[in-house]
């Protein structure tokens, strides 16, 4: 294999403590993304190296892997100055710049011309074959060379990877996954501090379609791309809903879904051991988003919720989305079960002792059993990724 490439931690080598765990995770998150592609995987404390022939389709899939903080591609030669000199024109010819630095490291000892004398051969070379200048404080592109026992590694450029914790390292949470905006980023943003996911979407059939349906196994799809263990638990919420618009004031009919909405999420929660609930609200951006609201609804609960949008402006909500691709799937029209017979006037601040007064008026504990009963949960994401929408 010709080509390796050379991953780095960044963030990961703080953590000292957990270093071993995390590169193992982050070691297994690699050979999950690249399943069946042909690549050898090695690393220690600091660095994981993959040996592969076809670089370019590597490094575009290790930008989804959380944890990873540079990626380089290098170029192995043998160890003696001509391949060398060779390799390094061959690179630069690629590149467009004016200012350049040659950084040696002889981790090799028994290669005899030591770092800095290789730095002014190479650097040399490159002054006699090409029109540029030797900067070495800020130059455009540094060409490093690592001199090791089994080759000479070049390379020029860093990739940055995409950062964060690899997945899994902080445990699973539950995120609430609608069709909206928010709450895929929401999802995004949870991988990306190493918590991984399991989903949970309200559908209420007949009132919500199976294209809103769709449109959520399609943004879990895109979001798995990021994990690959993602599933999707479907709640059939219909029953449950009809009651809540049978029995509680036209005002009050969100905050009390939403009351229920949490409590099932606790549910699942602890059935399927997640750490967290996890949604994607964000401050006063609805009438069920105010602080009051929030802390009304979020009573229902001593479960941990994390909101990972709550002080973004919706801006900011939307470059994440169109970023990570979820963007176009989620401004798609379908109805999802929190906008069917919105309320005129759904309450902003709305009164604990009224909530709990109109919940008393239904059983609703049975009803969410039944809703627990029924989840149908989609493990194979993949399939769902060409789903027709229309
Ligand atoms: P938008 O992105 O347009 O704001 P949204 O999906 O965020 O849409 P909200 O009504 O703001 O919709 O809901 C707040 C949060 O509640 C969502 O981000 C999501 O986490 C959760 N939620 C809402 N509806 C559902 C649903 N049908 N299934 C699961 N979670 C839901
Ligand atoms: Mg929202």
């Amino acid at each position: 294999m010709d080509n390796l490439i050379l991953i780095k931690y960044g963030e990961l080598t703080t953590k000292k403590a957990n270093r071993n765990t995390f590169i193992k995770l982050l070691a297994n998150n690699v050979k999950n993304i690249l399943k069946g592609e042909d690549f050898n995987i090695r690393f220690d404390r600091v660095r994981m190296y993959i040996e592969c022939n076809n670089a370019n389709v590597i490094v575009q899939k290790l930008k989804r892997v959380f944890g990873i903080h540079g990626i380089v591609i290098c170029h192995k030669v043998n160890t003696n100055v001509e391949d060398i000199k060779a390799k390094v024109s061959e690179l630069l010819k690629k590149e467009t710049f004016k200012t350049f630095k040659i950084n040696t490291k002889r981790a090799d000892k028994s290669f005899e011309i030591k770092s800095m004398d290789f730095n002014n051969i190479i650097g040399g070379h490159v002054l006699r074959n090409f029109d540029v200048k030797v900067d070495v404080h800020n130059p455009e592109i540094i060409v490093t060379i690592e001199i090791r026992p089994e080759g000479t590694f070049i390379y020029t450029n860093e990739i940055k990877g995409i950062g964060g914790y690899p997945v899994g390292v902080q445990g699973k949470g539950m995120l609430m996954l609608s069709g909206g905006i928010d709450s895929p980023v929401a999802g995004y943003l949870s991988l990306k501090r190493g918590v991984d996911l399991e989903c949970l979407y309200f559908e209420s059939p007949p009132h919500t379609s199976i294209q809103a349906k769709n449109k959520v196994l399609k943004l879990a799809s895109i979001i798995n791309e990021y994990s690959g263990n993602i599933k999707v638990n479907i709640v059939p919420f219909t029953k449950l809903q009809e009651a809540i618009y049978k029995n509680v004031p036209d005002s009050y009919v969100i905050t009390i879904m939403r009351r229920m909405m949490y409590r099932i999420a606790e549910r699942l929660s602890l059935k399927h051991n997640c750490k967290v609930i996890i949604n994607g609200e964000s401050i006063g951006q609805v009438a069920s988003q105010t602080l009051t609201s929030m802390s009304v609804i979020n009573s229902v609960t001593n479960f941990p919720v994390i909101r990972p949008v709550a002080c973004m402006d919706k801006i900011e909500i939307i470059d994440i989305s169109k970023k990570i691709e979820t963007y176009e799937t989620s401004i798609l029209p379908y109805e999802d079960c929190c906008t069917i017979f919105l309320p005129t006037h759904p309450v902003i601040n709305p009164d604990i002792n009224k909530c709990l007064l109109y919940e008393m008026s239904f059983n609703y504990e049975e009803l969410i059993d039944e809703c627990i009963e029924n989840i149908e949960t989609i493990t194979n994401l993949k399939q769902e990724e060409n789903t027709d929408l229309l």
